[in-house]
């Protein structure tokens, strides 16, 4: 791959001959592409390996000794090993592919359910989506521990003195998200994961909103799970992962039965897979798994530095030129944001605002965002979000300030 860049931005030209669908046209104009935090486009790159897997090695993994079956094995498990390097964590059987964040949660949180005892309590964030609520939620109803919530401000940021006034003996584990989806905040997890550890207490980071912008460091971090999609980081959709700590996922009961993730069956007694194998139950997502690390070496080519770099000039130009014009309210200005703009116009409904702007060619999303408690919070049934990816420009900036002005006059 030959992807230059200058100084720190991004060759956002060139890159933008990797992505064929930003060629198009939507509604008889370019199409300008905001919904980067819902899902993110795939360059060619990446839909070059999935065409690859289907027209050369497609078959059935870790079951065959036949040759396809190999080469499709040995592909997936390179993937695993991409995926490992990437966020750093010590032993590949420490990452484990799901279809995604949600799968990540759910399987934490069900693994927890056997954990936990009537008095426990678990504490989440005010700014969560939806994903990490409900999961949790269903826990406690069957286990009998407590849901606590740290409360966010008004800037959109946690309120870090109340965390640790909730954080006590009793809570067993800490959850919440690394960057906010609907808000674009990044949250100080570092220092979270340290206190939460001081009083034994686990920690799952919801990585799915900060993987496209930030390479998180598991290691580093001391993290106890961290889980992320592809499909929000250039690969497909339907295939993620959870990293998790050997000494904790070898504690967690396994999620599903099924093929693959057992040792020996009887109907006696059935003994578990070894990692990761015990949370792999059933094919997996192969071609998906294959074209997620095919995803990462796209990202990581162009490097994530330069990316963050770039995406931080076109939040900073977006939310000065968004300002400028009245009646513009945003929403979720902590200090340290990933390159998501949250807005109302006063007195407009946002999706009248989308729906104008569409119009015009331009993807933007309006509604809740998956995270009601925190349109709760501001009293506002949703917002207009704005989200950039480094395959973004100025120019469709312009472009967006252009319409969202004409959607204001249409609709005053
Ligand atoms: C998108 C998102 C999710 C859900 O991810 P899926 O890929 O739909 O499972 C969870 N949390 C956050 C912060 C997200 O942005």
């Amino acid at each position: 791959m030959s992807i230059a860049t200058e100084k720190l931005a991004v060759d956002v030209e060139k890159i933008r001959k990797d992505f064929p669908i930003l060629q198009r046209e939507v509604n008889g104009y370019p199409l300008v592409y905001f919904d980067n935090a819902a899902t993110s486009q795939t360059p060619q790159q990446v839909m070059d390996v999935i065409v690859d897997y289907y027209s050369n090695y497609n078959a059935n993994i870790h079951r065959g000794v036949h040759s396809l079956s190999q080469e499709a094995t040995d592909k997936y498990e390179a993937a695993r090993k991409t995926i490992q390097k990437h966020f750093n964590a010590e032993k590949s059987y420490e990452i484990i592919l799901t279809s995604g964040t949600t799968h990540g949660i759910n399987l934490v949180a069900s693994g927890f359910a056997s954990l936990l005892k009537e008095g426990d309590e678990i504490l989440v964030s005010a700014l969560e989506h939806h994903s990490n609520i409900v999961p949790w939620q269903m826990i406690c109803e069957k286990s009998g521990a407590k849901l606590k919530v740290i409360p966010m401000n008004e800037d959109g940021e946690i309120v870090y003195s109340e965390f640790e006034n909730l954080l006590t003996e009793k809570t067993q584990i800490v959850f919440l998200n690394h960057v906010s989806n609907a808000l674009g905040t990044v949250n100080p997890i570092k220092k979270i994961i340290d206190k939460a550890h001081s009083k034994g207490a686990a920690v799952l980071i919801d990585g799915a909103q900060a993987a496209p912008h930030i390479k998180a460091d598991v290691q580093e971090l001391d993290v106890d799970f961290y889980v992320a999609s592809a499909h929000k980081m250039c690969g497909p959709t339907g295939v993620g992962m959870l990293y998790g700590k050997e000494e904790w996922l070898k504690k967690l009961p396994p999620y599903q039965g099924g093929g693959e993730m057992i040792a020996t069956v009887t109907f006696e007694k059935t003994t578990y897979a070894d990692l990761p194998h015990k949370f792999e139950a059933g094919t997996p997502n192969i071609c998906g798994g294959i074209a997620f690390g095919a995803a990462l070496d796209y990202m990581n080519a162009i490097g994530f530095d330069e990316i963050a770099a770039y995406e931080q000039e076109l939040l900073k130009y977006a939310t000065e030129e968004l300002l400028k014009i009245e009646g513009v309210k945003l929403y979720g200005i902590a200090k340290e944001k990933t390159s998501v703009i949250s807005f109302n116009i006063e007195g407009l409904h946002p999706y009248d605002i989308g729906t104008i702007v569409d119009k015009l060619g331009i993807a933007v999303r309006t509604g809740h965002h998956c995270a009601q408690p925190i349109m709760d919070f501001y009293k506002i049934p949703g917002t207009v979000r704005a989200s950039f990816s480094f395959y973004n420009t100025k120019a469709e900036i312009d472009s967006f300030i252009e319409a969202v002005k004409k959607a204001k006059m249409m609709l005053s």
